[in-house]
């Protein structure tokens, strides 16, 4: 049995009281349960955690839960080390030895003493080294000059983690010695606490209801940067991101990770599985709240503008995020900015074909003599180029010390060893400098972009492998309606085949989100609301269609209504009848009207921009133009109205027919002809907002 119910992660720390005010470098934990992780938790000394540790580990298994707690010191020390100081090979005898020598208060300990002293058994200068104190230690020398150790410095975890401290180094930024010195003591008073309720990975296989492991978060150190939140303090980042991937890691990468390790020196959590822990989805955003789609009380009809405005301000994104390969990165919403790795050129190199020179040439004729040899894309002329001559260049070739300057090879006469040509020639002239296009670190992308193809270009030439982007947004479709027929079967003469289904499928996917077919249910309460609670499950947002009037067999409406979590719409717009918005198991549900034209309509005015905002791609306004009209047209003031429109030779055609039970209109259509909230009057030639169905996203 290897599943843990609860998740705790701790970044320790060596040295003395932090203060009350959270900062970094202090003991930060996190508490990653029932799918997501809890506030990150501050502590300012070990005596607070300790006592916190006790505490919650009792209650998790008062509770039946199984927990796992990851702390960030080297569980073991090098090979050797147990058997020299405690006469045996045993990595928790260690634990047991330095915890009856280390004395620890918030404002003072020993570690530098005790850390003396066992240099003193092995001939006093080694295995640590380093005093943050400023008096001298006897046998525990400052700096690494006169250092004599018996053991190895590192471990062999450690040959796979590169940036790794030395456990055996006490003193200096990001040194972990001191951390192990003051955390062990405290697991061995835990295991003394928990008893055999206590396995220590990869130590001990008990099957129990604790277990303690080593987790180092620089595992994960682009995951947690992707996914720090702003103003977050890094050491908070760390353990929630560290908490929730291995609180999401599948069953049998967590058997996998689990089944690694030293027997003496312990091993690093995770360690070459850190695709299996990242490419689970990592981070949850709390979800929307109930009232989220309430409007301010007494407005008969909204202005199409002020809902826009409710659902922009009230959505958030609801989407977690996940590391993927650049090479699977097309379509998705990034979650983090991108930054360049490296400067676009990386090096100074030619535009064009050529021969190359230092200086630039002033107006009349000049002769250079040629050196040997020449530079060519991938091909680098490995020595300098002597002052007066020039070297044959080929298009993208690096610029070889000497040469700052290309004369393009169709000016030029070439002669044996010399080259002729007229000048001027500005200095730098046909060359592309060193990060002309992109610095290195320039940010490259904005969280909330849908990746394009040219993204990937940009991205793959600045060295990015990785990025962050959301998990797709998972867009449940239901319709409902007694008069509906599947798809493919007989349709009885009081049926219509269902025809909203398919085409909202088709706009999520185009949309660039994950369609989920919740099926089509009658009009009956019992029907509609079993569809929600699947939904509920399996989506984060839905979109149903028919039934959300305020009719009696508007079964959306009145279903969402006795959930209590309901707001009708009733919006100024042509087509579009109220729309029904209300949260089910706090997962927002949009009504549509079941008519197609309405539902489409409604789709892409209302629906569109507040899944682009669930999704993580921020809110999105449709791009259209104005062209002059090809119809005429009298409009009353008080709503707004949607044509289904195309343009032919510049002008802007609209359907013969505005009856919105027309699909032949929507499918005759390449976008809408939107009319403003006013009274229009207008003639052929007028000009008139045009969206081609490419500006909605399509
Ligand atoms: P409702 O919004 O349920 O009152 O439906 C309005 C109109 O749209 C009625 O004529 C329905 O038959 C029609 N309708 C509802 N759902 C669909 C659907 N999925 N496909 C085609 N027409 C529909
Ligand atoms: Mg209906």
């Amino acid at each position: 049995m290897t599943g843990f119910d609860t998740v705790i992660v701790i970044d320790w720390s060596g040295g003395n009281d932090r203060g009350p005010t959270p900062k970094a470098d202090a003991i930060w934990a996190c508490v990653a349960r029932d799918g997501r992780t809890q506030r990150p938790l501050y502590m300012r000394n070990r005596q607070v955690a300790e006592a916190w540790l006790q505490d919650i580990l009792r209650a998790e298994r008062e509770a039946g839960r199984r927990v796992f707690v990851g702390l960030d010191f080297p569980f073991g020390y090098p090979a050797g080390f147990a058997e020299a100081l405690c006469g045996r090979a045993d990595p928790l005898a260690v634990w047991d030895w330095l915890a009856e020598r280390i004395t620890d208060t918030p404002k003072a300990n020993n570690r530098f003493d005790v850390a003396g002293k066992i240099n003193a058994l092995f001939g006093g200068r080694g295995p640590f080294w380093g005093n943050a104190l400023r008096r001298d230690i006897a046998g525990l020398p400052r700096t690494k000059a006169d250092y004599v150790s018996p053991f190895a410095a590192h471990r062999k975890a450690e040959a796979q983690a590169p940036g790794a401290f030395s456990v055996w180094q006490l003193a200096g930024a990001g040194s972990v010695g001191s951390q192990a010195l003051m955390g062990l003591p405290v697991l061995a008073r835990l295991r003394r606490s928990f008893g055999s309720d206590v396995t220590v990975w990869p130590f001990e296989a008990r099957d129990a209801g604790i277990t303690l492991a080593e987790v180092w978060p620089s595992l994960m150190s682009t995951q947690i940067a992707a996914q720090r939140q702003q103003d977050e303090i890094k050491d908070a980042a760390q353990v929630r991101v560290l908490a929730q991937a291995i609180l999401d890691a599948p069953a049998d990468a967590l058997v996998q990770m689990l089944a690694e390790g030293d027997p003496e020196e312990g091993w690093i959590f995770g360690l070459g599985h850190v695709d299996q822990l990242a490419g689970t989805r990592t981070l949850a955003p709390p979800p929307l709240t109930n009232d989220c789609f309430a409007l301010p009380p007494g407005v008969a009809w909204t202005p199409v503008d002020s809902a826009l405005e409710t659902l922009r301000t009230r959505l958030h994104p609801v989407t977690r995020t996940q590391m993927v390969s650049v090479t699977d990165a097309l379509g998705r919403v990034l979650g983090a900015e991108v930054r360049a790795k490296r400067a676009n050129p990386p090096r100074a190199n030619t535009a064009v074909d050529g021969y190359g020179f230092a200086g630039g040439a002033s107006a009349g004729a000049h002769v250079m003599p040629l050196a040997a040899g020449r530079a060519a894309a991938g091909r680098d002329f490995d020595a300098a180029l002597a002052a007066g001559q020039a070297l044959r260049v080929l298009t993208g070739a690096a610029l070889p010390e000497g040469v700052d300057t290309v004369v393009l090879q169709e000016d030029v006469r070439v002669a044996g060893d010399e080259i002729a040509f007229s000048g001027p020639i500005k200095q730098g002239a046909n060359t592309r400098a060193a990060g002309e296009d992109v610095a290195e670190g320039a940010v490259i992308a904005e969280a909330g972009r849908r990746v394009t193809p040219a993204d990937l270009a940009l991205m793959t030439a600045t060295g990015v492998a990785e990025v962050a982007v959301h998990v797709p947004l998972r867009v449940g479709i239901l319709s409902t309606g007694d008069e509906l027929a599947e798809l493919g079967a007989a349709a009885r003469a009081d049926q219509i085949y269902d025809a909203n289904r398919p085409m909202l499928q088709g706009l999520v996917q185009q949309l660039g989100h994950d369609p989920i077919d919740l099926g089509r249910v009658p009009d009956n309460r019992a029907a509609v609301s079993a569809a929600l609670d699947r939904g509920a499950t399996r989506c984060d947002v839905i979109l149903t269609s028919g039934g959300a009037s305020d009719g009696d067999e508007d079964h959306v409406s009145a279903v969402l209504r006795s959930a209590g979590a309901m707001t009708l719409w009733r919006i100024a717009i042509k087509p579009g009848r109220p729309l029904a918005l209300g949260m089910w198991q706090e997962t927002p549900v949009f009504g549509l009207p079941g008519n197609p034209v309405a539902a489409m309509v409604c789709t892409l005015i209302f629906a569109r921009p507040a899944l682009a905002q669930l999704a993580g791609a921020g809110w999105q306004l449709p791009m259209g133009y104005d062209v002059p009209a090809g119809f005429s047209k009298t409009k009353k003031p008080g709503r707004r109205e949607y044509l289904r429109g195309r343009v032919r030779d510049g002008r802007a055609e609209a359907f013969a027919s505005e009856g919105s039970g027309r699909i032949s209109g929507l499918s005759w259509a390449e976008g809408l002809i939107e009319l403003g909230d006013g009274a229009q009057d207008i003639a052929p030639g007028d000009p008139v907002r045009f969206i081609p169905w490419g500006g909605f996203g399509l």
